[in-house]
């Protein structure tokens, strides 16, 4: 069994991710930015005691050089989830989102670097560090984008998200192309939606369906188009990615593409008609309109709204043997466990 490190842990992916690592019986050393918040450390604790692995907190911050030092020391893998996942109105994009995204990656990677023990690095990045708009997609060959395709439209002020994630995978592999001691390998998924097994997590992933849910959007939805894929995909994926050595690069990580309706539809099927789901997509024009208040530019309207995407996932598939989950069961599992929950209903 291995010393294996988590960053992220604590958060909507990471959390499975350290679940699969505890079923197979791993000791797992999760970092967290303050221990004895409870809420966050509590549903893991529970996830543990099911299993025969070993979980162990350690503080450690993104902003902080060496912070992952003495978490990292013994590890022979590192997976690198932790980075803030936000959209909508970000006031400041530097300190929000790439601060913590870009520093956090170099700060960890330079412990990697430091710490004999570490061979293999697993580092989560996302489509978005694939293309930034929809409209990229004009550029692409066959319409479609693979793992050979960047981002590089995005900037600090345009798709901050976006543009804090690509330059945190870039960095990563300048880090790792310096050295030849540790392997890295990049999981680049899309929009990840799922059954959660935490409350104390901010993701967009989760206000994403809960504002669904609640009637927040009940008046309609942009007609805007994702790359979507089940939490439990990624989380396995990154499993099977660290362990085998052969798979190398990045991998592209969706299963279905679809507008907000399409998939907005697929949670109301599920939960038959209990709640005010959006029926309709919003004009152009209301956009243009209103769009300000949720964050949304004139510039993202006109590159997203109305633009489908497509996304190539056969790599994942073939180098890591990924099946996919069908989104349509993601919804029904997410809506329901939200309802069971009592987080909506
Ligand atoms: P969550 O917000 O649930 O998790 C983010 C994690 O990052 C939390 O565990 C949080 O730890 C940690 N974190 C944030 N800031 C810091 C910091 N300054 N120092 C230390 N830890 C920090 O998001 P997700 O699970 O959705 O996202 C996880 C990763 O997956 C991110 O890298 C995200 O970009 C990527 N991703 C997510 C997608 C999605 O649809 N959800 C799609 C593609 C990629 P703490 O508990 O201390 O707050």
């Amino acid at each position: 069994m291995k010393k294996i490190m988590v960053t992220g842990g604590t958060g909507y992916i990471g959390a499975w991710v350290v679940k699969y690592l505890l079923d197979e019986g791993h000791t797992v050393r999760v970092t967290v930015r303050d221990k004895s918040k409870t809420e966050k450390t509590a549903p893991l604790e529970a996830v543990a005691a099911d299993t025969k692995g070993t979980l162990e907190f350690w503080e450690a911050d993104l902003l902080k050089p060496g912070s992952f030092m003495e978490a990292m020391d013994g590890c022979e893998v590192v997976y690198h989830l932790a980075s803030p996942f936000l959209f909508g109105n970000i006031k400041d994009p530097y300190a929000q989102l790439i601060n913590p995204a870009l520093e956090g990656t170099k700060n960890v990677l330079d412990a990697v670097n430091k710490t004999d023990s570490v061979k293999r690095v697993a580092l989560t990045s996302s489509v978005v560090s694939v293309y930034g708009d929809n409209i990229d997609i004009r550029q692409t060959e066959n319409n479609t984008f693979t793992e050979d395709h960047w981002n590089t439209t995005s900037t600090a002020k345009h798709n901050p998200y976006n543009y804090s994630k690509v330059l945190a995978e870039k960095e990563a592999w300048k880090i790792h192309d310096a050295q030849d001691r540790w392997s890295l390998v990049v999981l680049n998924p899309g929009f990840v939606m799922g059954p959660s097994l935490t409350n104390a997590s901010g993701s967009a992933s989760l206000t994403f369906i809960q504002d669904l849910l609640s009637g927040k959007q009940k008046m309609g939805v942009p007609e805007l188009y994702f790359s979507f894929v089940d939490v439990r995909n990624v989380a396995r994926a990154h499993i099977l990615a660290a362990d085998n050595p052969k798979a190398e690069g990045r991998h592209i990580l969706v299963s279905d593409c679809m507008s907000m309706l399409e998939f907005s539809n697929l949670v109301g099927e599920a939960v038959n008609g209990k709640f005010q789901l959006p029926k309709n997509e919003l004009p152009k024009f209301m956009l243009y309109l209103v769009g300000w208040t949720q964050g949304i530019s004139w510039k993202y309207i006109n590159n997203n709204v109305g633009i489908p995407v497509n996304l190539d996932n056969t790599k994942s598939k073939q180098a890591l043997g990924l099946e996919y989950i069908p989104i349509k069961d993601t919804a029904r599992e997410h809506a329901n466990q939200l309802i069971e929950g009592g987080i909506v209903g």
